[in-house]
């Protein structure tokens, strides 16, 4: 119990705050192609993520709105890695974070997948942040449904 505490003030320490305090990409984009509003009223987070596609990539993303600090850094961490991937990479990723936090085992696929944000798998350890920190991720699903172009299947 005790290193879990440790392991999540870390977390806190060296990665969330500094997103929570300097959000990346926070900011209302007036040309978004698409736009989705993600709610978490356990926590009260509440965030709207836009998004910029040109053709089948993700030329812009960004978000705006208040939460707890790990709603935000990670909303804030998802613009980043998102951004400039093509609306299938952005996806499958979105799945491998949600799948790493959700899932019953943490999948080792799943781990790779995500690359540097793999140390959100720590949130596990308190199930009631696990919403806070996929809340980005579930509206940026929504908002890659939203500019669905089917530009090119294959
Ligand atoms: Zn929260």
């Amino acid at each position: 119990m005790n290193t879990q505490a440790v392991r999540l003030d870390e977390l806190y320490q060296e990665v969330i705050l500094d997103h929570n305090r300097n959000p990346r990409n926070y900011a209302k984009l007036t040309e978004a192609t698409s736009v989705a509003h993600g709610v978490n009223p356990l926590c009260g987070d509440h965030f709207d993520i836009y998004l910029v596609k040109e053709g089948a990539l993700v030329k812009k993303v960004a978000f705006e709105g208040d939460g707890c600090a790990i709603s935000k850094a990670s909303a804030s961490m998802m613009t980043q890695a998102v951004q400039g991937k093509s609306a299938q990479e952005a996806s499958a990723l979105k799945d491998h974070f949600i799948g790493l936090l959700t899932e019953p085992a943490p999948s080792p696929a799943h781990r790779e997948g995500v690359g540097r944000l793999k140390f959100f798998e720590g949130v596990r350890n308190f199930p009631i942040r696990v919403k806070c920190a996929t809340l980005a991720w579930r509206a940026l699903e929504e908002a890659l449904k939203g500019t669905e172009k089917q530009v090119s299947t294959e």
